[in-house]
């Protein structure tokens, strides 16, 4: 049996509803999932409020836009997954209406640079083709350019204007590692370190420091299977997994029709995620909060996480 730990709905970029989303999980034969969605939990909710197949064991996942640690001045894309969590944790919802607050900010000040330069485009009209309670961002704002003819592809829109050091481009508030990190285990979660390949590391800096700096500040987990990581990548990261007792977590990255290569249910090609990592999850949300550097003596390592299932 295979898993997707990693799939967006249209609640962020992804084209999507989650009930959809469940159904080709069914079909797929997956034997475990997860929705992922930029800094947002509605199609998680969505999810659970429509009902998870029986034959499915559904987990509540999240992708945080985080910024990494002080010392690693990254380029690339600093994303840290959730798993597991209470999606209804009100200090985590807090933070990501502070998030979404951010993003919706961006769109205006994007579209006014690429009016600048030419192209005709409204946040209204934005609101009006997608759905306007989505997080909307820079995936979007593409889609509408391609649809106007101002871009051939989704992938040019970012490499002529929205991609970083592009002249549309406009950086976004990104909660720090270390308190994406807290928020999501005081959820009830554990916290993974998304696609390690996509990072873009300074000269001297290698993955492994960057995920030594995270275990401090109490990182769960590595996605070592992702359909961008080659098999040396994967190896690498299944080694690091090993090196700190960190989860492993794999998926697709599936965005539905807007990166149709992706299929979901694979981490690259045929690749298949062993249900194994699902399992592991588990085990580690059951045995609770990860205890404190120095356990204070008769705290019982509080209540043990929810972590929703059928
Ligand atoms: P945003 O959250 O608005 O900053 O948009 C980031 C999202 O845009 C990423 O999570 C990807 O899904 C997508 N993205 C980033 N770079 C590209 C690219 N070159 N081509 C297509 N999609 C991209
Ligand atoms: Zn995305
Ligand atoms: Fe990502
Ligand atoms: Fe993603």
């Amino acid at each position: 049996m295979k898993i997707d730990l990693h799939i967006h709905s249209d609640a962020s970029d992804g084209t999507y509803a989650p009930r959809r989303l469940l159904e080709m999980a069914c079909d797929a034969r997956l034997g475990a999932a997860a929705i992922t969605d930029h800094d947002t939990v509605d199609g998680v909710r969505a999810a659970l409020a429509h009902g998870i197949p029986a034959s499915l064991r559904f987990l509540t996942g999240i992708e945080i836009s985080a910024a990494p640690p002080e010392a690693f001045p990254l380029g690339g894309s600093f994303h840290l997954l959730g798993y597991g969590f209470r999606p209804d944790d009100p200090e985590l919802n807090r933070t990501l209406t502070v998030l979404q607050e951010a993003r919706r900010n961006r769109n205006p000040r994007i579209i006014a640079q690429l009016n600048r330069m030419g192209i005709d485009l409204t946040a209204a009209e934005l609101a009006d083709r997608f759905d306007a309670d989505a997080q909307l961002g820079r995936p979007h704002i593409a889609q509408l350019m391609v649809d106007r003819g101002a871009a051939a592809s989704i992938d040019d829109a970012f490499d002529r204007y929205l991609g970083k050091g592009r002249p549309a481009f406009v950086d976004k508030y990104r909660i720090p590692c270390a308190d994406a990190i807290r928020m999501i285990q005081d959820a009830g979660g554990v916290a993974v370190l998304a696609h390690p390949g996509l990072l873009s590391l300074p000269k001297g800096i290698g993955v492994p420091d960057i995920v030594e700096t995270l275990v401090g500040q109490g990182l769960h987990g590595i996605e070592t299977e992702y359909p961008e990581h080659a098999p040396a990548q994967r190896k690498a990261y299944r080694d690091l997994a090993r090196r700190y007792d960190l989860l492993m977590t794999g998926g697709s990255d599936f965005h539905g029709d807007v990166k149709p290569e992706i299929r979901i249910g694979t981490g690259g090609g045929d690749l298949a995620i062993p249900f194994r990592y699902y399992e592991k999850i588990v085990q580690r949300l059951d045995r609770g909060p990860a205890k404190p550097a120095s356990p204070s003596p008769g705290d019982g390592a509080g209540a043990p996480a929810i972590a929703p299932r059928p």
